[in-house]
């Protein structure tokens, strides 16, 4: 996916250590590619980041129709990692490696930037009639940014089964599972569909910050009803939420351990510096450095221009 937006402000949690901070956080109405509507739930203006979580959208559900669904032409990346999650329909995958790969729902993507990498993400022409899911980003440690490239799809994932949750572990450990997705950073992500109404307790590891956002349905999670179109970021030191729910529903849950690092996030890249992205910026628009993408039918998209100086955080 691809990113060109403001951010608004919003009240914050203060830091990373209060421990039974709720902190809803309003997601913004964006376009991706050729004008599908989304939801960006990261960055947010003070709260930049998730453990090394930097990036999240969700898309759909949308009817597509005989419309074109999701269109993003090549662009590039550097620096992050995308990870991909389809709760309905299909998006076709193509990028500078030579990969080309359709996702299904309950499947995941995990591309690596790392130095630089092109990609395009597509619905095929033959397709269900909704697509629904998630786009996130990663960001890279310094030690691991300028990585090669790389690409992985895994077709199953772990999933546990209990109290009326279905639990797919997307990336890192958790509930005594592992995900075969190679991540950087401590890190974890869920996505959870609740199958029977009531309450139950759902364990997270106390040195990572979490974040909570709904995918469908209504749930609660201690006391906090949980809306749609929000990201509630958890603070750290929770041993545990319980969650409850009336109807069914489904979520994701995010986290990871503070990053620790402060990165520029700009359009399609992360880096450190204005002269990294600066770089990056002139080396795309000059057709050098970064490969090509064989197989898309439409334009590469073109970067924004960078006026002004960039500040990490
Ligand atoms: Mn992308």
């Amino acid at each position: 996916m691809s990113n060109l937006d403001q951010l608004t402000k919003v009240t914050s949690c203060e830091g990373h250590a209060k421990t039974s901070c709720i902190e809803a956080l309003p997601t913004r109405d964006s376009i991706l590619g050729e004008g599908m509507k989304i939801r960006r739930a990261l960055p947010q203006r003070d709260r930049p980041m998730v453990g090394a979580w930097c990036f999240l959208d969700h898309f759909g559900p949308l009817a597509i129709g005989s419309g074109d669904g999701i269109r993003v032409g090549p662009h590039p990346h550097i620096g992050l990692q995308t990870v991909t999650w389809l709760i309905e329909g299909e998006v076709f995958h193509r990028d500078s490696l030579g990969y080309q790969q359709l996702i299904r729902p309950d499947q995941l993507n995990i591309m690596t930037a790392g130095r630089g990498i092109v990609h395009s993400e597509e619905t095929p022409s033959e397709h269900s009639d909704r697509v629904h899911g998630l786009q996130l980003w990663v960001a890279l440690p310094d030690t691991d940014r300028h990585t090669e490239s790389a690409f992985e799809h895994h077709p199953a994932l772990p999933r546990i089964e209990r109290d009326g949750m279905d639990i797919t572990l997307l990336v890192g450990e958790g509930q005594g599972e592992q995900s075969p997705a190679r991540m950087f950073t401590p890190i974890v992500g869920y996505d959870i569909a609740l199958t029977d109404s009531g309450a139950r307790a759902f364990e997270l590891d106390p040195s990572y910050e979490h974040a909570v956002l709904l995918t469908d349905g209504m749930i609660t999670i201690d006391s906090e009803i949980m809306a749609p179109s929000m990201l509630y970021y958890l603070g750290m030191g929770r041993d545990a939420l319980t969650i409850s729910n009336e109807s069914p529903a489904r979520f994701a849950i995010i986290g990871g351990a503070p990053f620790g690092e402060k990165i520029i996030l700009w359009w399609n890249l992360v880096a450190r510096t204005t002269e990294e992205i600066s770089q990056a910026r002139d080396d795309w628009e000059a057709h050098r450095y970064f490969g090509e993408v064989e197989g898309y039918d439409g334009p590469r998209l073109v970067a924004p221009a960078l006026i002004t100086r960039l500040k990490a955080r």
